[in-house]
């Protein structure tokens, strides 16, 4: 029988030896697969400069007996406690190869944000984008499961993960690197750094649109998140439930201050739609996201039904937008999938330049 070693955190950290300051190592994590995730601390003013020593010390982690998997993450979580920053100019992370990047974020958990950027993701696929999808929603990666392959591992190239693929999207989450069952305590700066590395590492190459799905809330980690990705829009997701809305207008107002473009809101579990007769029945108050959108000035990208077929097929790995959009589930996401190449279209053109003839 093959004996395979199980690295522990303190093999890890013997190896670490010499390549890293014993006290930048501010966590050492083994997830049941032998993954090993190394959290360094870092100053947050020079976190450009650690990008070398973050390599070098992948490298080491690595090379260490067992391990199958190595991710360095970079935080700056002391420096963090001292006092966030969100409105501190920083540069945006472009990722080469990718036209746009656009976010979709949710005000609070539970109101559907995975399954509405899962099945935009897949719509804008079927109307000839070539799209990735990134789960950033760290705290319960959902869209393995969503888009039918949960126990997919991206490939290590000599420089780049490759994600795995799932029904012609490129998909990638920190789900395919820890296991769902692994109780992992993300703070804010280990989820920025997580992400940017999900962003930076991933061959994205080639896509037209990569659809985030931020993790929910409207944290200091959000924002930055926002802050620090070079996104193109936003998609703000809410259930017309005013409670809801109040937290929609928190992600709204979230994405002003960083200066990204709301692409709009969607008003998901809008009305109830009985899977034996059809019958619609508006059991939320339905229209609150609408009437919000109007009053801050926002697009209204569309409303999508609580259907017990909507939560079936996500269960069950194939987003209902698969279906095409003459399907009377799947359609309201080809309708906010067009409204969402509309509005990346307008925020990317040039404003109109104005001539004064004399
Ligand atoms: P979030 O990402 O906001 O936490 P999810 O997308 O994971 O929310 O959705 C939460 C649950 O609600 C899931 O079980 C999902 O299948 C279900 N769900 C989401 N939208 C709908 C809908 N329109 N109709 C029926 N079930 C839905």
């Amino acid at each position: 029988m093959l004996f395979k070693t199980r690295p522990t955190s303190e093999t890890v950290r013997a190896a670490l030896q010499g390549i890293v300051d014993p006290d930048m190592i501010s966590a050492i994590q083994i997830t049941p697969e032998r993954g090993a995730i190394v959290t360094l601390e870092i100053d947050p003013a020079s976190g450009e400069k650690f990008e070398p020593l973050r390599q070098q010390v992948e490298q080491a982690v690595a090379r260490v007996k067992g391990v199958t998997k190595a991710l360095v993450v970079l935080t700056a979580e002391r420096a963090m406690n001292a006092g966030p920053a969100p409105s501190q100019k920083t540069a945006r992370l472009d990722v080469p190869g990718v036209r746009h990047i656009i976010a979709v974020a949710s005000g609070k958990g539970g109101v559907g944000k995975s399954t509405v950027a899962a099945n935009l993701a897949v719509a804008l696929s079927k109307l000839g984008q070539r799209v990735g999808l990134l789960d950033a929603d760290i705290y319960g990666p959902s869209v393995p499961r969503l888009m039918g392959i949960p126990d997919a591992k991206p490939e290590q190239a000599a420089k780049h993960l490759i994600p795995p693929q799932a029904h012609g999207l490129k998909v990638m989450s920190m789900g395919f690197l820890v296991d769902e069952a692994t109780p992992m305590i993300w703070r804010g700066p280990m989820i920025q750094s997580a992400l940017q590395q999900l962003l930076r590492d991933v061959d994205w190459s080639g896509l037209d649109i990569l659809v985030i799905d931020m993790p929910p809330g409207t944290g200091d980690a959000q924002l930055t998140l926002a802050q620090k990705v070079s996104l193109a829009g936003a998609v703000v997701v809410s259930t017309p439930q005013d409670i809801a809305l109040i937290d929609a207008r928190k992600g709204l107002e979230m994405f002003r201050k960083v200066a990204v473009p709301v692409l709009g809101i969607v008003e998901n579990m809008s009305y109830y739609c009985c899977p034996e007769c059809g019958h619609r029945a508006d059991i939320f108050g339905h229209g609150g996201a609408r009437a919000e959108a109007e009053k801050l000035h926002t697009p209204f990208l569309g409303e999508i039904p609580l259907h017990a077929t909507i939560r079936e097929v996500s269960d069950a790995g194939s987003p209902v937008a698969l279906r095409g959009a003459e399907d009377h589930q799947a359609r309201a996401f080809y309708e906010i999938a067009e409204k969402v190449l509309a509005g990346l279209e307008t925020a990317s053109r040039p404003a109109p330049k104005i001539t004064i003839e004399s």
